[in-house]
């Protein structure tokens, strides 16, 4: 689809973000070729592809690369200006010292309450709100999954059309629960992240454990704060356990279906952000957009919870003076750090985050896709610091410490109370969730086109001028209103698109 000899019939068009940069990004759909020349008289050297940089200045072998005002790697060779610049000739730069950073030093004041917004939603016991109405059966092993997927057929089949106000049973599934080093240190975070789970506020505090009996996770764990168990090894037979299942699940259905929406404050919203297949535009249209959503979400007395550490890492020397007080400065360095060790023992660095795609996307290397990416934190005080799997406390914009695996940051999130899931993406995905609805945003109108039944807003006009950040980020504010009320439904709850919950285990299998 490149055009890489014939000039397009359209105007080159490049941005660049800061004018402290020496590159610009091709924003023309089939990239530019060669001999392209720019009003201001400048001619790219060879073909550009969209995304992709253009050298705006000489610069000399050694001398920094600088993208969103900030150093994203050094030259290899000597660059012209108009040569394309990827990651073959960036010399990528060390990650910001720990050290060395300003600790809420300039914690931005409170933007103007937003008032008067809302939406409907399941109001539960424990204060929080739900934007479904789920019931969720709990494993405390990988023992019983093949049984609970045999029991959710049945349940699906018999039970939850009696239950009109039930959305869905979901079974929380994974391979944790035996065969692990249940004492470890690190146990602490798959085992925090389980219990938070059951306690989603979509599954509206009726918890269900399903067990085998001789798992090392004990079932009661999970129900730390209240819910019921069973164990497999106690009933006689696979019908009996079946029988067993129907029953608890049956009594809990007709709990749930009582359950009606209310209309509730935005500020119930706990708002989980991630992106994936990310790529040069996710920076410059569909985070900047979720930033500026971010803000208004703060403003209306929501939670918004940014993540994905290994793609702050290389920023966090933007975000520490954001923190609201030193501890939570210091709570976000401590999770950094954390990070940099539990990498540094796997013999890697934050440098082996980035895709293919990420490069196909124009993203040179883990600095420029970090800069882009802690764009959707936006602008205000970061207000609160999460541990993997811990659940969210506080109001406001909240760091909540993941990986940036898609499927592990979505279900810690989950664990951590979000209610509601946005996700960005440049090259694509049809990542979905069962627990949550997942608001699909695209970084290019290409995108947004090709896969017109997949994305759920398009941030791409930004990049072409026909709409601001301003417009995407309200019409991504009034959106999420929409879908949390039920009256908009994503398409990937149209397909009923599901990725695995995927818990994050630091710690030894056994
Ligand atoms: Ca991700």
């Amino acid at each position: 689809m490149n055009i890489r000899e014939k000039p397009p019939h359209e105007a080159p068009r490049r941005i660049q973000v800061s004018p402290k940069d020496n590159v610009a990004i091709v924003v023309n759909a089939l990239g530019l070729p060669a001999g392209t020349e720019f009003p201001d008289g400048l001619v790219l050297n060879q073909f550009v592809p969209q995304g992709h940089k253009m050298a705006l200045a000489d610069v000399a072998e050694g001398a920094p690369i600088i993208r969103y005002g900030e150093v994203i790697g050094y030259a290899i060779g000597n660059i012209k200006r108009g040569d394309w610049i990827n990651e073959n000739n960036v010399r990528m730069a060390a990650p910001p010292p720990l050290e060395a950073l300003e600790m809420a030093t300039r914690p931005p004041p409170p933007g103007e309450a937003l008032t008067g917004y809302t939406f409907e939603g399941y109001r539960n016991a424990d204060g929080t709100v739900g934007t479904k109405n789920i019931l969720a059966i709990s494993t405390s092993v990988q023992c019983v999954a093949g049984t609970m997927e045999y029991a959710l057929k049945r349940i699906k089949a018999e039970l939850l059309p009696k239950y009109p106000n039930v959305d869905d049973v979901v079974v929380l599934a994974h391979a944790y629960g035996c065969g692990v080093a249940i004492n470890a240190p690190q146990a602490v975070v798959p085992i925090r992240t389980l219990q938070s789970l059951a306690r989603n506020p979509n599954f509206g505090g009726e918890v269900l454990v399903v067990g085998l009996g001789c798992e090392k996770l004990v079932p009661e764990r999970l129900t730390e704060g209240g819910g019921d168990t069973m164990r497999m090894q106690d009933h006689e037979g696979f019908g009996a356990n079946i029988a067993v299942i129907m029953e608890r699940v049956e009594a809990r259905l007709k709990v749930l279906n009582q359950r009606k929406r209310e209309t509730v404050p935005a500020s119930e919203l706990v708002v989980g952000m991630q992106c994936g297949g990310s790529d040069a535009f996710s920076g410059l249209t569909a985070n900047p957009a979720l930033g500026y959503c971010a803000d208004l979400l703060v403003r209306a007395g929501a939670t918004v919870m940014f993540s994905e550490v290994t793609e702050v890492r290389d920023a966090v020397h933007l975000l520490t003076p954001r923190a609201a007080t030193p501890e939570v400065a210091e709570a976000l360095v401590a999770q950094m750090r954390w990070y940099d060790e539990y990498l540094e023992q796997g013999g890697v660095d934050r440098g082996a985050n980035t895709t293919p795609g990420n490069k196909k996307g124009g993203l040179s290397n883990i600095i420029e896709k970090s800069l882009g990416s802690v764009a959707k934190s936006g602008t205000s005080a970061i207000n609160g610091v999460l541990k993997p799997g811990e659940k969210v406390k506080t109001r406001g914009l909240i760091f909540a410490a993941t990986p940036a695996s898609d499927f592990v940051c979505g279900t810690l999130q989950l664990a951590s109370g979000m209610n509601l899931h946005v996700f960005t993406t440049g090259r694509g995905t049809p990542y979905g969730l069962a627990a949550v609805p997942v608001i699909k945003v695209s970084t290019r109108s290409e995108l947004a086109k090709r896969w017109a039944d997949l994305i759920d807003l398009d941030a791409g006009p930004i990049a072409t001028g026909e709409k601001t950040i301003e417009d995407v980020g309200w019409e991504l504010f009034h959106l999420m209103l929409d879908v949390a009320s039920g009256r908009k439904q994503v398409w990937a709850d149209k397909w009923g698109l599901a990725n695995d919950l995927t818990l994050f285990n630091p710690a030894p299998v056994t």
